[in-house]
């Protein structure tokens, strides 16, 4: 990032025992805090101020406690032990108020100061909702806390037809987890297709056919202009029952704290490669961030973020050079990747396959010999390959590139294959790792390498690698027990 806009670099020299504030405890402002106690155990002293009550937990499943799937326990990142050990002052239900760039202190709401040498802003996003006619009706609910996910889960119990205003990632899995609930569900969504971020018409079409096959109605290009306590009206007059309303319509970074401060924002608080903001001595990452004109609202390239600011912060090198985002759609029955761009460009090719008879949709979009796109619908081999292309940047093969094309079998010996791409968390890193460590749980391989903190949806992998570690020690150990005894002449 250039001088131009004010961004400094380097600005002061770091300290071997830096005060390190961090506000924000969502999952970026913890991944910052493991960065700076992985490299500096002892030395770092840290404070974490959350506005939220809970400890960080991972914001990614909190479907699955509005489905009753899990509770918080299960989402809690880590557990209150290790904040104390690590030596973090933990301060949740705790907003930071204020920071004062001259002093280098941050007020927080109940008063109380917090001197920093270096500061980290991890404020993330706040959900936009439309303005409404009702919105603020005790039946209608956000979706993007702990609170929210509790609050949505209650009111289910008493509803029986819910209205989700968005049909975005977010929107859908709210719908589903309220369709698991036993209610009737219709997501509506202004663009005129699902996910109209991420998929093109064909991919949307292929999604909505699956959705409605789950039990969920879509509708696209309405809008919902008012919502009454037992239902909502669309634009162009057309009432639909409701008596739970979820919107879902978009976030906002959360700048205001920053800005306040006289810290230079746009669309997120604008940072260079090394994460540092226009103020010395004060870096900002995660959801609130804006870097070369991105605001990211996903967790892989996030979580890169955090990893360098955590290095930064202690003084070594580190940077951050953007990222492509790709996402995977979390509802049970329907298997969607989607990553890169969804459409070529000028000098571009696009290959699209669409079979409604399997339910399959795949869009490559390549640059030259090289994905720089893709939409896979319910085909999971061929999403891995994508994700392997899309990571490497190799050429794409020309078998791959046949309407009918079979990914093929997963090559279980390729170690630079991603296991967990919301981390990514190599094969061959989860193999060594679990070997070294001797690591039996999934917890354990989690705490040493991230892989299943994100989605979870490698967990199922995961397990296999721990059960193939401890099966191939037992063979061993039977291969020993065969050898026959060596007779000393
Ligand atoms: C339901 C749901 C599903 C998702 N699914 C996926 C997925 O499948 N894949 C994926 O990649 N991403 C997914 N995401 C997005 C992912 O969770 C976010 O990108 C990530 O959690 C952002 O982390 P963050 O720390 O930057 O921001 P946040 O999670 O927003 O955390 C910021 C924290 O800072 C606190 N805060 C704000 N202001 C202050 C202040 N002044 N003082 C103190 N604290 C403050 C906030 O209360 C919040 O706790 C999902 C998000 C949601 C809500």
């Amino acid at each position: 990032m250039s001088a131009a806009n004010g961004v400094h670099r380097g600005a002061r020299a770091p300290r071997s025992n830096p005060r390190v504030v961090i506000v924000g405890t969502g999952m970026a402002g913890l991944r910052v805090a493991e960065a700076i106690v992985e490299r500096a155990p002892r030395h770092a002293r840290l404070t974490m101020l959350g506005t939220e009550p809970d400890p960080t937990y991972n914001r990614i499943l909190l479907s699955k406690v509005l489905a009753r799937t899990a509770d918080l326990g299960d989402i809690e990142l880590k557990p209150a032990s290790w904040y104390a050990e690590s030596g973090i002052d933990l301060r949740t239900a705790t907003s930071a108020a204020g920071i004062d760039l001259d002093r280098s202190v941050v007020h927080d709401e109940i008063g109380e100061t917090h001197p920093y040498d270096a500061l980290v802003v991890a404020t993330g996003s706040r959900p936009f909702v439309p303005p409404i006619e009702g919105r603020d009706l005790p039946h209608v609910f956000r979706f993007r806390t702990t609170a929210d996910a509790l609050a949505i889960a209650a009111a289910a119990d008493r509803a029986e037809r819910a209205v989700v205003v968005g049909g975005g990632l977010l929107g859908l899995e709210a719908a589903a987890g309220l369709l698991s609930r036993g209610l009737e569900v219709t997501a509506v969504e202004t663009a005129d297709r699902l996910m109209a971020q991420q998929l093109d018409h064909g991919g949307a079409a292929m999604l909505a056919r699956e959705l409605e096959g789950l039990g969920l109605t879509s509708l696209t290009g309405r809008s919902v202009t008012q919502i009454h306590p037992d239902r909502v009206r669309l634009n162009g007059g057309e009432e639909l029952p409701a008596d739970l309303v979820v919107v879902a319509a978009g976030v906002r970074a959360q700048t205001a704290l920053a800005a306040e401060a006289g810290i230079e924002v746009r669309r997120g608080i604008l940072v260079d490669d090394e994460l540092r903001t226009s103020a010395p001595g004060v870096w900002a990452v995660g959801e609130c961030a804006e870097h070369r004109g991105t605001v990211y609202g996903l967790w892989a390239p996030l979580a890169e973020q955090a990893a360098v600011a955590g290095a930064s912060v202690l003084g070594e090198p580190a940077g951050f050079a953007g990222a492509d985002t790709a996402t995977t759609l979390k509802i049970a029955g329907i298997d969607l990747f989607v990553g890169g761009p969804q459409a070529a460009g000028p000098d571009g090719e696009e290959i699209v396959v669409s079979d409604t008879r399997r339910s399959v949709y795949r869009k490559l979009v390549l640059e030259g010999s090289r994905l720089a796109g893709a939409i896979v619908v319910n085909e999971p081999q061929l999403a891995r390959r994508v994700v392997e292309l899309l990571r490497t940047g190799s050429e794409v093969s020309a078998a791959l590139l046949e309407p009918g094309a079979d990914a093929g079998a997963d090559d279980e010996d390729d170690e630079e294959a991603i296991v967990c791409s919301c981390n990514r968390v190599t094969r061959g890193e989860l193999v060594a790792t679990i070997a070294e460590g001797e690591l039996e749980t999934v917890p354990k391989v989690a705490e040493a390498t991230k892989a299943t903190t994100g989605c979870g949806s490698c967990t199922g992998e995961v397990e296999m690698l721990i059960a193939n570690a401890s099966s191939a020690g037992n063979t061993d150990v039977k291969e020993l027990k065969l050898e026959p005894a060596k007779v000393e002449a």
